[in-house]
């Protein structure tokens, strides 16, 4: 279909509201950019080689009346049971209050990641809740701002243990009461770096001579609460470094990790206030004793000072992420799970230290009623003295026969074994489900079974003493005005996408339809337990299976696994796959992986997790993958190259021509090739990297398929391969698909609960629609490009002078002329209503554009005039106008405060700072800091919330 040919808006197809510019924008925009039609442009920008011209395999568009009857006819087909099944996964209420104003809410799950700290206080405060709820509930020092889930918590932590131990030993012990899917992910992560788990019963089995780290669970997975004590002890005696993975909830009653001795923290935030989603997402979590913060993965909150000497929140030293460290981060780590830490910490927030402790309580109380009731019934025994929600109930021989009758009164019970059931409590446990979970025991028993009056069942030597949550924050809004007015105040200090345009390069800030956003929290999709029976989750298995196979169909591949639940885990997936596929040819010595120097910093970090050795290939003049380079490379690791890794269109937003001859040239040499298909939305409908010479991809359902970014998550990296991969794709952590199925994620389907989003936005635009985006997404890049190049010159362009979905402004030239920063231009555009572009990536001293096909032409002026406004004031600081250290780009952000100030030394008005030109007056986005020093925090390191005085 051509662009031609589309329907005028008339208000009835979802793709009309979906993309921004209407027909007549449309072609305005192409008369800037010099094209008769959007086919026109695209077949002068996309290189024959790679041009697709199948159309796709998809079903026509659907009205969203039609979608959401089909969502509601998916969902009707999951059945919420009370999941009694525990293992890391538990009930919980959701505040309404959070859920509406937090989970619904697009002032919170439209920002971006915090990366501009000015615009970002709110959630960056929220983030800062968060990691003082877990370091005090942990006991430890610190923590940082959410990890995907607990499995890749603790594998994170195991490795986190590696590089700061003093015992070089390769093995790591694992207790055998751990979560059998955190057994899975420690497993898949540990054997491509060459650590040995070794897991053990460390109760009756004795620890090694040498291992440089300890991993316990806290409960236990079984339930039981036992004293760790001993076993840290023994661990720090031998030189190793011991992970505890625990329950927050239970860390309200029992003695933290911090207080037994463990350096290290994790697990998941799930049971406060996030729905278990089939799996996710939610927040896992990490905390690290004091010495070890600067080893810490991922985000990290901390506090520093703005320009007023104010205190303000900013991400602390990211010269560990992979981002600016690449190969040598600490992890891959990029997006995480913003959007449920911030829930989390909320749900903390709201129901303060005693409340948490009373929701702990009741828990406990039920647990422990439930153990009695069991006891008094004929040859059933509860196994564990000690525990806080979860019972292991022998019942030899009938453990299914219980599990089959509990689930006939809709309960789900965990099968243990052929002995044994495991049963967990949660705060939405009633009496009425002891009931029935006694019932289902007696129906089996033959005999009924009559409550007992419960006691505790917590071990007074390890009972906590100690306080937390002792921040007034979490003192202060339990009321639900209170809680209310909070949640409303911090989202105004943000500016997130239903504010203007957050136009970011390679992170395709798009609409985020509500349509798509509402089906995440019905029930049938909010309240469901990854493990529950398949016989209850036909619905999202079937959910799955479709959306597997139109993102295998939209990118060429033949399969789709969307467990990874970002895109640095896609990459993992994707290379672990490379790596397997090598081994099972024998040739597992291949362990090269090349990537370009423009490269996303995960890629590098990834491939250093999947065991490879990382080659750096250089960039040509047009910032193209250069080619005699890349001959140079191969030839020197002909016998070991594993893999390349090039993302396209590159992260330079160029449409490269030499992208089929580079995946010949690696295949010739007996390599596969990754493509990094987070720029996918560049491609949708034009190009299909499973059929231009790719291997592997995986895909940013956060970027091109509408999941919000969430303030910096959560995020979905589905990985697509080839046929001769699919054998190697993500399998299930339980062991269902056998063992030689990596676990990427602890569940199944990693964060299930958001793929209605994506399952939305595929059957709404249709093929014609997705089609039609990218080439206005193109067409905006390229608006703005031509707009902005007599200003700034744009840095890379492909085909004609063409960019591909985003442009880059060469900001280096007029820094060198005037002294105005990359920094300056982006604060400042802060201060005209901006959320300002992706700073210094992939090239130090540029920013990159990315409009997308969401923004509409009147945003996109207003972008573009905003940056030629500016051009003028840099001119004036060029000209001697404004001195070089006080002129509005110097001393952007403008805050109110300091634009009424009783007093204005600088040499420009206050209108121009606080107003310039086409800022809308009543419509004023203030930043509530100025500019913040990052250094000083990094020097200064404070990452918990600071007492209220701070800010007298
Ligand atoms: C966003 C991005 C990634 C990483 O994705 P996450 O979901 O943040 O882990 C990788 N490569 C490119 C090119 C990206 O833009």
């Amino acid at each position: 279909m051509t662009t031609a040919q589309h329907p005028t808006r008339d208000g009835r197809q979802f793709a009309d509201r979906h993309i921004g510019p209407d027909t007549d924008a449309e072609r305005r925009m192409l008369e800037t950019v010099g094209y008769d039609s959007v086919d026109d442009l695209m077949d002068a920008a996309i290189p024959e080689v790679i041009r697709w011209t199948g159309g796709l395999d998809l079903p026509p568009a659907a009205t969203e009346q039609e979608v959401v009857a089909e969502l509601r006819a998916l969902a009707a087909r999951n059945t919420v049971a009370v999941s009694m099944i525990g293992l890391g996964y538990s009930g919980t209420h959701t505040p309404a209050v959070i859920r509406r104003n937090v989970l619904e809410n697009p002032a919170w799950y439209t920002a971006y990641t915090p990366y501009q700290p000015e615009i970002s206080q709110g959630r960056l405060e929220a983030l800062l809740n968060f990691q003082t709820m877990v370091t005090d509930l942990t006991g430890l020092a610190t923590a940082n701002a959410s990890m995907l889930d607990e499995g890749t918590a603790a594998a994170e932590a195991m490795t986190l243990a590696r590089r700061a131990g003093k015992n070089k030993s390769s093995v790591y012990v694992v207790d055998a009461d751990t979560l059998p899917q955190t057994l899975a992910v420690l497993a898949t992560r540990a054997e491509p770096l060459g650590i040995e788990v070794r897991v053990l019963d460390l109760r009756t089995e004795p620890l090694p001579a040498e291992y440089f780290g300890l991993h316990l669970q806290y409960p236990g997975a079984s339930g039981a609460v036992r004293d760790h004590t001993p076993l840290v002890d023994a661990a720090h005696a031998a030189g190793a470094l011991v992970t505890v993975a625990a329950d927050l909830l239970a860390l309200t009653l029992l003695r933290p990790p911090g207080e037994i001795g463990a350096d290290i923290a994790a697990g998941t935030t799930q049971r406060f206030g996030v729905p278990m989603g089939f799996g996710g997402p939610h927040a896992g979590y990490l905390a690290v004793r004091a010495g070890l913060e600067r080893m810490l993965p991922g985000r990290l909150v901390g506090v520093s000072r703005d320009a007023a000497g104010d205190p303000a929140y900013r991400l602390a030293l990211q010269t560990r992420e992979q981002h600016i460290r690449r190969e040598k981060a600490t992890s891959n780590i990029c997006t995480a799970q913003v959007l449920l830490a911030v829930m989390a910490s909320m749900y903390a927030v709201y129901h303060g230290p005693a409340g948490l402790r009373a929701i702990a309580e009741r828990t406990h109380r039920r647990t422990a009623a439930l153990a009695a009731g069991l006891r008094t019934l004929d040859r059933v025994e509860v196994v564990h003295e000690a525990f806080f929600d979860t019972v292991l109930a022998r019942f030899p021989g009938r453990a299914a026969e219980v599990v089959a009758e509990a689930g006939r009164r809709g309960i789900n019970l965990r099968l243990v074994d052929a002995d044994q059931v495991g049963i967990a409590c949660d705060e939405t446990t009633t009496e009425a489900h002891l009931t029935t979970v006694w019932a289902a025991f007696g129906a089996v028993a033959g005999q009924a079974v009559a409550p007992a009056a419960p006691a505790t069942a917590l071990p007074a030597e390890i009972a906590r003493s100690s306080d937390y949550l002792t921040h007034p924050v979490f003192r202060s809004h339990h009321s639900e005005t209170a809680m209310l007015r909070y949640l409303r105040r911090l989202a105004d200090l943000d500016y997130a996408l239903d504010r203007g345009m957050i136009p970011l390069g390679s992170c395709t800030m798009k609409l985020n339809a509500t349509t798509e956003m509402e089906p995440v929290s019905w029930p049938e999709f909010a309240d469901v337990h990854p493990f529950a029976p398949a016989d209850q989750t036909a619905g999202y298995r079937d959910l799955v299976a479709i959306l597997e196979g139109w993102l295998a169909e939209v990118t060429g591949y033949d399969a789709v696994s969307v467990q990874p639940n970002a895109g640095s885990q896609g990459e993992l997936a994707g290379l672990l796959a490379i790596r397997a596929y090598h081994r099972d040819r024998g040739e597992g010595h291949r362990d090269v992986c090349l990537i370009p120097s423009s490269a996303h910093g995960t890629n590098a970090a990834s491939a250093v997790m999947a065991g490879m050795r990382v080659v750096v290939v250089g960039c040509d003049t047009d910032g193209d993958v250069d080619l005699a380079d890349l001959d140079r490379r191969i030839e020197a690791h002909r016998d070991t190259l594993a893999a390349i890794m090039v993302t396209y269109p590159s992260t330079h937003g160029v449409y490269e021509g030499g992208i089929a001859a580079l995946c010949a040239k690696v295949h010739d040499a007996g390599g596969q090739v990754y493509v990094d298909g987070a720029n996918l939305n560049a491609l949708l409908g034009y190009a299909k990297p499973g059929r231009f010479g790719a291997d592997v991809s995986h895909l940013n359902l956060h970027k091109t398929f509408c999941i919000p970014h969430g303030g910096g998550g959560p995020g979905v990296g589905p990985v697509a391969v080839r046929a001769h991969l699919a054998a190697y794709l993500p399998g299930d952590p339980l062991g269902a698909d056998g063992a030689a199925r990596p676990a990427i994620s602890a569940a199944r389907y990693g964060s299930a609960g958001i793929l209605p989003i994506p399952w939305a936005y595929l059957r709404l635009m249709g093929p014609d629609g997705l089609r039609r985006a990218t080439g206005v997404a193109v067409l905006a890049a390229n608006y703005v490009a031509a707009r902005l190049r007599g200003h700034y010159p744009v840095l890379y362009a492909g085909n004609k002078g063409l960019v591909a979905h985003e442009c880059i402004l060469d900001l280096r030239p007029l820094t060198k002329a005037t002294g105005v920063s990359v920094d300056d231009v982006a604060k400042r555009l802060v201060d005209y209503g901006f959320h300002a572009p992706t700073m210094s990536f992939p090239v130090a001293g540029t920013l990159m554009v990315e409009p997308t096909e969401s923004e509409d032409l009147a945003e996109l002026d207003r972008f573009c005039d905003a940056m030629i406004a500016i051009r003028a004031e840099i001119d004036k600081v060029g000209s001697g106008d404004w001195p070089k250290g006080d002129n509005p780009l110097a001393n952007a952000p403008h805050t109110a405060a300091m634009v009424t100030g009783d007093e204005w030394p600088h040499p420009y008005p206050r209108s121009v700072a606080g107003y310039p030109t086409g800022v809308d007056r009543r419509a004023k986005y203030w930043p509530p800091v100025r500019r913040i020093d990052g250094a000083y925090g990094d020097r200064n390191l404070v990452c918990a919330c600071p007492p209220p005085e701070a800010f007298e």
